[in-house]
């Protein structure tokens, strides 16, 4: 039997992977639905190929392409917010990779959990935003929420076969991204082009982004909290800027267990899609005798603010993880249109941080509103700057 796998976000970097994963391993995987915001060509590419029962793309201009051009084949093609939600419960997947950017991933990961279905979990702002939501849903339905994050598939390989009331602290690594090192003076004039030359990953513009500012490691702190219910303060970042050990954990005995492997998401994707099971794989293998050194470092939150903002919302709680997300998205957006520089990202999320009303135990409706009205006050504070 196939599993049988919803991609949303199938155009994406993620997504594009998942598709490179599930033709190796052709046997064992059956695409059901793939969804674009709007790259029309590639989707169709990709359905010509996989043949999915469904596929969803957001733009109105994009559906009529797609419709067109997959007249006469087996693929019904979907559009609008509504159908992105029905999606799931019509092709009725084993497991949903959830590889959307941004707060978009939110509503149809809630349908998915909601059903019992399995996350193969890509989009962190997911539980960001709505950690405390998600897994108490999933709590009760059972469905298993598998990290695709190369850290959070590494702790949850590190987990594997232990207890959890043995887990002293979670040791998230950071690359420590393009700007390692620099100081204030140095960021100040960084430019768009510069934070989007990654040294050790390529991914999609956004996180590429939130990778140089830390952003990403703030997020993941949050994500890591709700994945593995854990304290803030039992969640550390170390710097690691090899990107070789991808996460460790540290044992009530002293033990540390890291794993390890060359930076390749594709092996992040593969494990969480074939979870329980650990499938071979061709990937480039890492080598001890050609890798002299693994370094690590302290991050400095003085200088990259967008961590510390992380843990301040995650200690806040509440909404305050929704704000910090919805003024980045905005924040990040503007940086990579010229219209803020790299310092001022912190600066404009602190402010909305302080501005929007916060909600101690915020519902579905409440983060939404938030979430509109975070995004609201970060792009005045842009205008006005
Ligand atoms: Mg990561």
């Amino acid at each position: 039997m196939k599993k049988k796998v919803a991609i949303l976000g199938s155009t994406g970097s993620i997504g594009k992977q998942a598709l490179e994963v599930i033709r190796q391993h052709n046997g064992s995987f059956q695409p059901v639905v793939l969804t674009a915001r709007q790259n029309a060509d590639l989707l169709i590419d990709q359905a010509v190929e996989f043949l999915p029962p469904f596929v969803h793309i957001a733009s109105n201009d994009g559906y009529l392409k797609v419709k067109e051009a997959l007249a006469g084949l087996p693929v019904e093609i979907l559009s609008g917010a509504d159908a992105l939600k029905n999606i799931i419960e019509l092709s009725a997947p084993d497991i949903v990779l959830t590889a959307m950017v941004g707060f978009s991933g939110l509503q149809p990961t809630i349908a998915a959990v909601s059903k019992g279905i399995d996350i193969a979990l890509a989009n962190k702002e997911t539980l960001v935003v709505a950690g405390s939501l998600i897994t108490s849903i999933a709590a009760e339905t059972g469905s298993h929420i598998i990290p695709v994050d190369s850290e959070h598939s590494a702790i949850f390989q590190c987990l594997a076969g232990e207890d959890a009331s043995s887990v002293e602290k979670i040791i998230l690594t950071a690359s420590g991204g393009p700007f390692r090192g620099k100081s204030i003076a140095e960021l100040r004039n960084v430019t768009c082009k510069e934070a989007l030359n990654h040294p050790n990953w390529c991914m999609g513009n956004k996180i590429t982004i939130d990778s140089a500012s830390l952003m990403n490691k703030g997020l993941e702190v949050i994500e890591a909290k709700w994945l593995f219910n854990t304290d803030a303060s039992d969640i550390e970042v170390v710097i690691h800027p090899q990107s070789i050990i991808h996460s460790m954990v540290q044992f009530r005995d002293g033990a540390v267990k890291a794993q390890m492997s060359l930076p390749d998401m594709r092996l992040p994707i593969q494990y969480a899609l074939a979870w329980p099971q650990r499938l071979p794989s061709d990937f480039p293998r890492f080598s001890f005798s050609a890798c002299s050194s693994l370094t690590f470092e302290t991050p400095d939150t003085a200088i990259f603010r967008n961590l510390r903002l992380a843990y301040q919302a995650l200690n806040e709680g509440g909404n305050m993880p929704c704000i910090l997300n919805a003024a980045n998205e905005i924040a990040v957006d503007a940086f990579l249109s010229d219209r803020v520089g790299f310092l001022q990202m912190p600066e404009i999320i602190e402010q909305t941080m302080q501005k929007v009303s916060f909600i101690a135990n915020p519902l579905l409706n409440d983060l939404e509103e938030t979430n509109n009205e975070a995004r609201a006050v970060a792009a005045s504070l842009i205008r006005n700057h």
